[in-house]
């Protein structure tokens, strides 16, 4: 019988799966939800990208949805950091931020392709999404080489 996942099993997964996509150190999601470090390790690489495929069954679908919607919070929370720490020149700050913006675009990206079946979540059609990727390509305008990894990272994006 094949060892289960005592993060699938876990009656609070959706959660942790929340708890994971923000990038939480593994340790303190395994204390808080009382699992063991490397079962929330191997959960995260190699359930939770299976658990975001499954995306075209209704319930998943909505915990996809949700997560979607904490990936583009975090965006929004990124982009402003990185406008708060370039007011104040705190450049270091400011590479944090563009970073954790582009992770969070590679994020978005896969979780739009993943979803991209059901059109009202299609961010390459979204209004929402145009927007946003207007607000991130304009904010990234001073930082050349930001702007030219982001361009790159959304044409990967789009493509895939
Ligand atoms: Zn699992």
């Amino acid at each position: 019988m094949p060892r289960r996942c005592t993060v699938c099993d876990h009656p609070q997964r959706h959660d942790i799966d929340a708890t994971l996509v923000t990038g939480a150190p593994y340790r303190s999601v395994a204390k808080r939800f009382g699992l063991s470090e490397s079962a929330v390790y191997r959960h995260k690489t190699e359930h939770l990208p299976a658990h975001l495929l499954k995306a075209k069954e209704v319930e998943v679908v909505a915990q996809a949805d949700d997560l979607l919607e904490q990936v583009r919070n975090l965006q929004t929370h990124a982009l402003d950091i990185l406008e708060r720490a370039e007011k104040s020149g705190d450049l270091r700050s400011a590479l944090a931020a563009i970073s954790q913006a582009r992770g969070n675009l590679e994020l978005l990206g896969k979780l739009a392709g993943e979803l991209d079946e059901r059109p009202v979540v299609n961010l390459n059609v979204s209004p929402e999404w145009l927007e946003l990727r207007a607000v991130i390509v304009g904010a990234l305008g001073p930082h050349p080489a930001a702007h030219r990894a982001v361009l790159s990272a959304l044409e990967g994006a789009g493509n895939g």
